[in-house]
Formats: structure tokens, C-alpha cells, sequence
């Protein structure tokens, strides 16, 4: 643990200290994916694919703006669906000088393309699981056999999951429970109502959660992150939350701002 905060110490500090230069940056690497979760717009756009070399230069120029050490995460659609570009799209990044984020099904991810993109300079990998069993991406021991080989190959262990309205908060904390013990961050989502024109979110309003759920779930995330430091987000972010979610005259979300909404919202 000690290890890991010296590698990331300046991103540390750019998270307690803010300034102006960019510390996160998402890069959407292929829009193509496996599955079609209901919240999920990405995998529905057509969007053109960087070659390599627009990339490097890209990611250079975005490099020029950020702080000592900057994030990048790669996403897709399902960036596994195409692991030679993916790997080498990691290296380009790592060389930049970024700390590299991969965020992934699971659907193609293989000890031996973990061992891959480990040598590529891959830092954190993300394994998006939904809590709620009846959904698409519901498969945590995959993902957690899976994450035995990432923290081999010296990648810290992410589980992503989205609070929806169908999460129950008993199950989401079970859920969480069983990623904490084997050692994994947890970085929780909460679902957003479409924006027009926006890259991410198609859910309708009814999959927003709650601000009642929210509430049951919340607390208990601050208390796991003081007592075992696996959850990703800050406490300002859990603060965020904790005051957001549907209540029964308006729907409130941390990333949305008023004038993207629709107007039902
Ligand atoms: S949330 Fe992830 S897995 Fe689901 S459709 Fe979108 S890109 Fe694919």
C-alpha cells in the first residue's frame, strides 16, 4: 500500500490540492461493444477511429495541458473487442506520461491480455460490474478471478458499478462487500438521465436512483472508504450523491448541468 502511494503520490496531491490544469482526461477509443445496457448511448454512435499516428499526436497535445501526472482513461463501447489496438494504445499513453485507466466488460479481458497491457504501462484497470443480477454485466466472480491477475501484474483492481433504480441497497452493499474483501476498489456510478446530444447516458428518467436509495448506500461507502481506503471516490463526490437522486419533483445529478437536461427533468 505504502508502494502504491509514493507511485501516485503527485496524483494525490492534484486531487487534495485542485488547480486549473487538467488531472483526468477520458478518451473514447471505439464505440463498438458486446452489450447493450439500457442506460448506455455509447455503442449507438458511429464515430470515426484515430489512426495511431493522430493519436500519439493527440494525446501529446492534450499531454501539454495537464498536471504532473495526469489520468487518461481508456474506454470504449468495449475496448477488448480489438486487444492489439488496445495495448498499443496504452503504451502511446503510458509514454505520454500518463497514469493509464482501462475500462472494460470483461468480455475479452484474459490473464495473458492483462499480462499485456501490464507490460504496456497499464496503471489501474477498471471491470465494470452491474450489482443488480438481472442485468447484462452481472458476472462479479469473473471479474474478480480476473483482478487476481491484474494485482499480479502490479495494475491496481477497479470494479466500476452504476446505482440505478433497480439496485437494492442490501444487495449493493453485499455487492461492494465481496469486492472490498478480495482486495479491489470499488468506484460507484450514479445512472444519469439522457442529455441531449451527450456521448453517454440513454436511460430514461424511471432508471434514475433515488434519493432515498442513494441515501441508504452512501453512508456506508464514506464509512468502508475511512475504514478500508477501496473506495475510488472522494468524499466530496460521495457528499455529491448523497444530496442527488430522483425525488418526487425533480430529479438532481452531479454531472448534469440544469441547461443540458431535457426539459421533463
Ligand atoms: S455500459 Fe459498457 S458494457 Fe454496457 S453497453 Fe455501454 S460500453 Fe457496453
Amino acid at each position: 500500500m505504502l508502494k502504491e502511494f509514493t507511485n501516485y503520490s503527485e496524483a494525490i496531491k492534484g486531487a487534495i490540492f485542485p488547480n486549473m490544469e487538467l488531472r483526468f482526461v477520458n478518451w473514447y477509443l471505439q464505440h463498438g461493444c458486446d452489450l447493450d445496457c439500457s442506460y448506455c448511448k455509447v455503442p449507438k454512435q458511429k464515430v470515426g477511429i484515430m489512426s495511431q499516428e493522430d493519436r500519439q499526436e493527440v494525446i501529446q497535445k492534450v499531454r501539454n495541458l495537464c498536471s504532473k501526472q495526469p489520468i487518461i482513461s481508456l474506454l470504449g463501447g468495449e475496448p477488448t473487442l480489438r486487444p492489439d489496438f488496445l495495448v498499443e494504445a496504452v503504451e502511446d499513453a503510458a509514454n505520454a506520461g500518463f497514469l493509464v485507466n482501462v475500462v472494460s466488460n470483461g468480455w475479452g479481458l484474459t490473464p495473458e491480455l492483462i499480462m499485456r497491457l501490464g507490460k504496456a504501462g497499464l496503471h489501474y484497470l477498471g471491470i465494470s460490474v452491474d450489482s443488480d443480477r438481472n442485468t447484462l454485466k452481472s458476472n462479479l466472480g469473473k471479474a474478480l478471478s480476473l483482478h487476481a491477475t491484474t494485482r499480479k501484474f502490479g495494475i491496481l483492481p477497479v470494479i466500476n458499478t452504476v446505482v440505478t433504480s433497480d439496485t437494492r441497497s442490501e444487495d449493493f452493499k453485499k455487492f461492494a462487500g465481496e469486492v472490498i474483501r478480495a482486495g479491489c476498489f470499488i468506484s460507484p456510478l450514479a445512472c444519469s438521465p439522457e442529455v441531449p446530444g451527450g456521448a453517454f447516458s440513454s436511460a430514461q428518467q424511471d432508471l434514475v436512483p433515488s434519493q432515498q436509495q442513494l441515501r441508504a448506500i452512501i453512508p456506508w461507502l464514506a464509512w468502508k472508504k475511512l475504514t478500508t481506503g477501496l473506495i475510488t471516490s472522494d468524499f466530496n463526490y460521495l457528499w455529491t450523491l448523497y444530496n442527488s437522486g430522483a425525488s418526487s419533483d425533480e430529479v438532481n445529478l452531479w454531472h448534469c448541468a440544469s441547461h443540458f437536461r431535457l426539459e421533463r427533468y
